[in-house]
């Protein structure tokens, strides 16, 4: 060091003041790039405390008027101004009862009896191989986690697509709670687990993209859902099937204290059929880091038409697996994107896509590891 400080002739303080601001910027730089969403809870949580706060004020509000002005109106099914009323009337959810009986030439109906409800979440590491022996032997699990109902006709072909790198402790935890809660909605399913090899940073739509493809080589799937690998459903309620509509399951997480951060949000666990795929040309492949993907996926339903339907109350709460993100850079030129989502969206997506798959058979998933480069997927100017 002293060395270094005589060779470049600086006096003591420009030195210090030197360090100082290298290591200023640097630990900016490292926020920036390398602390992936980050700020971005911390403001949604800032938001989430706003948002409860308010709300409990407005029920204050709302008890007062209700003791204090004896000519109210407002009783049990009144609620109070401005307040999205779906989050408040208690939804009738009629469930069939538990003497249901099941016809194997039937489809299976969407509120069995064997959908509780709330889930006991165990976030405890377990390995694939205890998992599989779980699993495999006494719940009739075909290779690559493939499972369908004998009682009845699935209503759905569902194919999970995981994209995974460096998660290895994950996985078991995420099918440990999957499986038991797909068997009770009784449907048809199977894994596919999408890696990235390669030094570049994650792409999680194009992982997407890349599982879709494989998956169809399979079995003629009708139903996708795009699962991330750290987030654990709480409700078994929360229906894996699609619908007219694409659909976002993960509309309430712990992290930002179960509330929608933001009304577009479509991360962590999101849904379409096969048809509603292919019409918005799948995800777009040009997200290179973390964020911005899902925002584009909304956009890209929304220009196709479509609207997004999410679980009603609190079906649609998940927890996710702490974990400190592995070097995931963030995606900064996400926002230029997502201002040109609709010129994108027939120009990149599953239409431009090239790849290589490695693939190899689990017990309970389809392993599809890809080495992804921008090469890849070209995209012409817009
Ligand atoms: C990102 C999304 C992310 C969301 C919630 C947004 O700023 O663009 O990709 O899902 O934050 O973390």
């Amino acid at each position: 060091m002293l060395h270094l400080k005589r060779l470049l002739r600086v006096s003591n303080r420009s030195f210090l003041a030197f360090i100082f601001f290298f290591s200023l910027s640097t630990s900016c730089l490292y926020f920036i790039y390398v602390a992936p969403g980050l700020a971005n809870t911390y403001l949604f949580m800032v938001q989430a405390r706003g948002i409860m706060l308010r709300d409990n004020v407005r029920t204050i509000g709302h008890m007062i008027r209700l003791y204090t002005n004896k000519n109210s109106t407002l009783n049990g099914t009144d609620y109070p101004d401005g307040n999205n009323t779906s989050e408040y009337i208690a939804q009738p959810i009629a469930y069939l009862p538990d003497n249901f009986t099941y016809a194997p030439n039937l489809p299976c109906p969407e509120k069995l009896p064997s959908m509780k409800g709330v889930i006991d979440v165990n976030m405890t590491e377990i390995t694939m191989d205890e998992i599989h022996q779980n699993f495999s032997k006494y719940l009739d699990i075909q290779p690559a986690g493939h499972w369908k109902p004998k009682d009845c006709k699935p209503r759905w072909k569902v194919a999970i697509l995981i994209p995974f790198r460096n998660r290895h402790e994950h996985l078991p935890i995420l099918f440990r709670h999957l499986i038991p809660m797909l068997q009770r909605q009784r449907l048809q399913f199977a894994f596919y687990v999408i890696e990235q090899g390669g030094t570049q940073p994650f792409n999680r739509a194009m992982l997407f993209n890349v599982g879709f493809k494989e998956a169809m080589k399979d079995l003629d799937w009708d139903c996708l859902v795009f699962h991330d690998v750290d987030h654990i459903p709480e409700n078994d309620r929360n229906y894996y099937g699609c619908g007219q509509m694409p659909r976002h399951f993960a509309a309430k997480l712990d992290k930002y204290m179960y509330i929608l951060p933001y009304n577009e949000f479509f991360g962590g666990v999101s849904g379409v059929t096969v048809e509603q795929f292919r019409k918005i040309n799948g995800f777009p492949n040009a997200f290179w880091g973390w964020g911005g993907e899902d925002d584009d996926l909304w956009n890209r339903v929304h220009y196709a038409g479509f609207n997004v339907t999410r679980p009603e109350g609190d079906l649609g709460i998940y927890k996710s697996i702490p974990h400190h993100h592995r070097g995931e850079v963030q995606f900064l030129g996400r926002y230029k994107l997502l201002r040109y989502s609709k010129e994108r969206q027939h120009l990149d997506g599953l239409n431009n896509l090239n790849y290589t798959p490695e693939i190899t058979m689990g017990s309970l998933y389809k392993n599809i590891t890809v080495n992804l480069t921008p090469e890849l997927a070209p995209i012409e100017d817009y």
